[in-house]
């Protein structure tokens, strides 16, 4: 065996394994650097990576994005295209600082200060390094090309110089301001949370809170309360005000409570009142012992008929509307909570207390007052901290933000010129910009960009653009400064540049999308003069990576990037944060083209989480799934839907795989048997083909055509569709229907052909499955390119059309014969006399072919006598016809239709679609009908003695040839085959049983049985 021509294959590839050797020949024969090279001064075709947060190990939802990455890059570089290849880790920010937190059991911000930041910000460096070597690891594993080792690091100074820039140049158009105002804070982190953040996935969860009825005592009217509800009761403390709708008619009770009539329609009202007229009303509030407050009734048209009691309670140090409220009716702002999101000294017995504690000590504290009117518990979806699960609480902050005003219809024009797939989410964007408010970019915390605000107590707002300037400015401090973060950035104070007085910075970090959306400028050397080597390698990422700072004319080559991808959720985060860097510094947008893609859930479309259990790491997953299989789920996946991933799905893909590794090792079996060895020259088809051969490689043409216009438009699922078709031809009819030309060997046409189809499919699925598609084009090409992804994607001529054509209605009238028969019950090994074919004139050239495949004796072509009966699928057809229905019912059930070319039919004069009817055609007595797309066939299914012998005949050679292989035996060996005495009437076709099984003689007595021919 040792000098076959191919390498056999065994029947089911072990992909894990498969996949661990390519690894190490890519690595060994330095595929991917051979590739770059081959490619080096080709059309440029650029990619920006978004980062991947450094702060663990690959994750099954990662690797997709990753895949699909990889998929167009290799996609691009067989078409020649020279690429980047840079790869991007984020590296700030609280991710990371809540990981290290929770490692070293540290639970607040003054926790972290006693712990000492110079230790902690070495310890998210250790993060950083420990999580970016495993996302390497684990994307070689995934089969990702990318340039390992240049990687960018947003934790760089270089990074961090160029953010620093952006926000120069933002202060000097005005645009930088320090606001104050009511925000959603974190109080474990905290910190206040940004609107974009918000819209993270995971954000808004269920949540059970208190649902309290709660009276405010009316000063001037004794006796009567107004009655609020409120789901925070830690609120009720700075309570100011008490809106009602002015237009809303108010009732009081009975028993003193006034409330909105339209909330309460059935109760008794003593005497209403227009809201308009309680305006001004005092009450007293339920904590006036703690807080000195004066309060009153306001109106405000946005209080809700619809819920609580149409009066709303209103507390501006702990809401955003009600800040804004607050700045309306000159309203005093009482701030409960500190940044911890525990109350403050001055508030009596409930000092220290977090909201969360407060809570069960207001409600006993409001009954004991005889203030609750009622309580119970009230479920909605509540926002949590994204970083840390904590829900969110408002507060009134000050912190930092950029005007969007001026911004907002460049970013939107910008927008207009880039192409998304799918297209609803460039319009997501377009909503997202349209809507956004301000961008607050300070974040309380520790490891981040530090904010290079100074501003002077002469009013002076003083913003370093470069360290150069920090250190031209420093007062002092510039010899301890080991990178441009906290704590050592602290000890350098600078002089204001307009009262030379002594500034130091402010202690806030910037928000970690600013990190992520400078990518653009920081790693392709905008506006820099000279190309430095390992110029990215500065501050916290030296020693992490060599990338160069390049020249800004590199800039101009690779920016804007081709394609960028990321999740959906990205739209608000970076490709957001991306789009408004690059309009505030080059007034256009970064990327012409994005793709996004929908969520991951598990196989029963639950989200997956660590603690339910269905999380599947990719440690887990790479040696049960493999990589490629892996790939094939997410590249099968349609973008604008969830994809449900899981063993059970990856379990199906196996089995798919397989369609195209039986079809390689057929041709492997009997190429070794044959001995024929195929020249890569060979790859130019000539010499003598027959119909069956020109159809496969038109058939192939059609593929690399339609798989094109896949990858050109982004969407692997149509690759992959393509694929699936693709092999179904070459599987199911091409090798079914050549089987015995391998057989007899010596046809070197049908081996050529062969061949040709399959290393062609094995290049234009390379990007998609990388491993199993090298491991077979090494095993089929003998002196071509060493590697699948080294061959260059296969120039083809175009499909002869007409042909494909008319094989796909060979194979249709040959399925629909299939339903027939299946509809009658009989099996596929009983031949039957006849089938009619109606309406398909192009394969009457196919008769034979038609014959064979469907084990019939002829082939008649003429009209089919079946009765048609047409139904309504009212489904489908009554929310379009609505009264008509009737109508075209009727007539269908009369016969009084008209049928149309592609399934289509007109009754009453309403044109029916194929999806809208139900279609039954009923044969004559003896005959079973099937129909699709125009065309109809009736297979014969009347039976005599000569067809019932035959179908026996039929299934002995079956069965032999089942115990050949159960046996193990060769497919070239001979046998002796003994047949029972009640087979020997089969014996009238003992030619055609001996060359089916490869007999060499059949014996009469005992039992079936095979053995070796000696
Ligand atoms: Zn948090
Ligand atoms: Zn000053």
């Amino acid at each position: 065996m040792a000098d076959q021509v191919f390498q056999p294959l065994p029947t089911v590839p072990d992909h894990p394994s498969l996949e661990e050797e390519v690894l190490a020949v890519w690595e060994q024969e330095g595929t991917f650097e051979a590739l770059r090279e081959q490619n080096a001064g080709g059309p440029s075709y650029s990619f920006f990576d978004g980062p991947v947060t450094a702060n663990k190990s690959l994750g099954v939802h990662t690797a997709w994005g990753r895949t699909l990455k990889d998929v167009f890059q290799r996609y691009k570089a067989l078409r020649g295209f020279d690429q980047r290849y840079q790869n991007g880790f984020d590296c700030q920010g609280l991710w990371i600082e809540v990981g290290v937190e929770r490692e070293l059991g540290l639970n607040s911000k003054r926790e972290i200060e006693e712990y000492g930041l110079e230790e902690f910000a070495r310890k998210c460096r250790d993060v950083v390094v420990w999580s970016s070597s495993e996302l390497i690891a684990g994307s070689k594993r995934l089969g990702q090309w990318m340039d390992w080792g240049n990687d960018y690091y947003t934790f760089s100074d270089t990074n961090i110089e160029y953010v620093w820039r952006m926000l120069k140049t933002v202060n000097e158009r005005d645009w930088l301001y320090l606001g104050h105002r009511a925000t959603e804070w974190c109080p474990r982190c905290g910190t206040s949370i940004s609107q974009h953040e918000l819209g993270m996935s995971g954000v808004y969860q269920d949540k059970a809170d208190p649902s309290l009825f709660v009276r405010f005592p009316l000063i001037e009217r004794a006796g009567e309360s107004l009655v609020i509800w409120t789901t925070t009761p830690w609120t009720l403390p700075a309570n100011v005000a008490a809106a009602v709708n002015p237009d809303a008619e108010y009732g009081l009770r009975e028993n003193g409570e006034w409330v909105a009539v339209a909330r309460y329609p059935d109760d008794t009202f003593v005497t209403r009142t227009r809201g308009a007229d309680m305006v001004g009303w005092r009450y007293r509030g339920p904590f006036d012992e703690l807080v000195e407050v004066a309060h009153r009734v306001i109106p405000w048209d946005e209080v809700s008929l619809d819920e609580g009691t149409g009066i709303v309670h209103i507390a501006p140090g702990c809401g955003g509307e009600d800040f804004e409220l607050s700045q309306l009716h000159d309203l005093q702002v009482v701030m409960p909570v500190d940044e911890s999101g525990r109350f403050y000294d001055t508030f009596g017995w409930l000092k220290r207390l977090s909201t969360v504690e407060a809570t069960d000590q207001i409600v006993g504290y409001l009954a004991g007052k005889g203030l609750l009117a009622e309580a119970g518990l009230y479920q909605h979806r509540y926002p949590h901290c994204w970083r840390c699960d904590t829900p969110l609480i408002f507060r009134i902050a000050d912190d930092w933000f950029i005007s969007v005003r001026d911004l907002r219809p460049q970013m939107l024009d910008a927008n207009g010129t880039v192409e998304w797939t799918p297209k609803y989410m460039g319009k997501r964007m377009d909503d997202w910009l349209r809507n956004m408010g301000d961008w607050n970019i300070s974040r309380r915390r520790y490891y981040g960009l530090p904010l290079p605000f100074y501003p002077c107590a002469c009013g002076h707002l003083n913003v370093i653009g470069s360290r150069a300037e920090l250190e031209e400015r420093a007062i002092e401090g510039i010899d301890q400064l080991e990178e441009l973060r906290r704590p050592w950035i602290d000890r350098v104070p600078i002089r204001c540049e307009k009262c030379g007085e002594r500034v130091d910075r402010i202690a806030e970090v910037g928000d970690v999308w600013l990190d992520a959306g400078v990518v653009p400028f920081s790693t392709l050397g905008w506006q820099n003069p000279k190309w430095i080597p390992q110029g990215y390698a500065t501050g916290a990422a030296r020693g992490l990576t060599t990338a160069d700072l390049p020249d800004h004319a590199y800039w101009e080559k690779w920016f804007p990037a081709d394609w960028v991808s990321e999740m959906r959720e990205q739209i608000r985060l970076w490709f957001y944060s991306q789009l408004f860097m690059s309009v505030v510094l080059v007034g256009r947008a970064p990327f012409q083209r994005v793709l996004g893609y929908e969520k991951m859930l598990d196989e029963e479309g639950r989200e997956m989480h660590g603690s339910w259990g269905n999380m599947i790491e990719t440690s887990d997953a790479f040696p049960r799934m493999g990589a490629d299989v892996m790939r094939w789920l997410y590249c099968a996946q349609p973008p604008d839907r969830n994809l449900l991933f899981g063993f059970g799905p990856a379990d199906a893909v196996k089995r798919e795989v397989l369609t195209m590794w039986n079809s390689v090792k057929f041709f492997v079996d009997y190429a070794n048997i044959e001995e024929f060895r195929p020249s890569w020259s060979a790859l130019n088809l000539e010499g003598d083909l027959e119909p069956l051969d020109r159809w496969l490689v038109e058939r192939t043409h059609a593929f690399v055509r339609d798989a094109e216009s896949g990858y050109e438009t982004y969407l692997t699922v149509d690759v992959m569709r393509a694929y699936q078709e693709f092999v179904d031809d070459l599987s199911n009819w091409y090798i079914r229907r050549s089987r015995r030309r391998f057989w007899k060997g010596d046809d070197d046409a049908a081996f050529q052909t062969l061949w040709y189809a399959l290393v062609q499919s094995l290049r234009v699925m390379a990007p998609i499955l990388p491993f199993m598609t090298d491991h077979l084009w090494r095993t089929l090409v003998l002196d071509g390119p060493s590697s699948v992804h080294l061959a260059g994607w296969p120039e083809v001529p175009d499909p002869d059309l007409p042909l494909l054509d008319e094989i796909d209605d060979v194979r249709r009238v040959v399925t629909l014969a299939h339903q027939a028969r299946a509809a009658a019950g009989l099996k596929l090994r009983q031949p039957l006399r006849r089938l009619v074919v109606e309406g398909a004139p192009s394969v009457a050239a196919h008769a034979d072919e038609i014959a064979d495949e469907v084990r019939v004796k002829e082939i008649e072509f003429g009209p089919v006598e079946a009765e048609l009966r047409v139904k309504p699928n009212l489904p489908a057809l009554g929310p379009r016809l609505g009264k008509e229905l009737r109508t075209v019912q009727h007539a269908l059930q009369a016969g009084e239709f008209e049928e149309l070319p592609g399934g289509r039919f007109r009754a009453a004069g309403h044109e029916l679609e194929p999806d809208e009817v139900l279609v039954e055609r009923l044969g004559r007595e003896g005959f079973a009908v099937s129909s699709t797309d125009g065309v109809t066939v009736a297979l014969d299914t009347g039976l005599d003695e000569d067809l019932v012998l035959e179908g026996r005949v039929l299934d002995l050679i079956r069965q032999v040839n089942t115990m050949r292989k159960e046996q193990g035996l060769e497919i070239t060996d001979r046998i002796v085959l003994t047949v029972p005495n009640e087979a020997e009437p089969l014996l009238r076709w003992e030619d055609r049983i001996k060359s089916e099984v490869l007999a060499v003689e059949i014996r009469v007595d005992g039992d079936l049985a095979v053995e070796r021919a000696t």
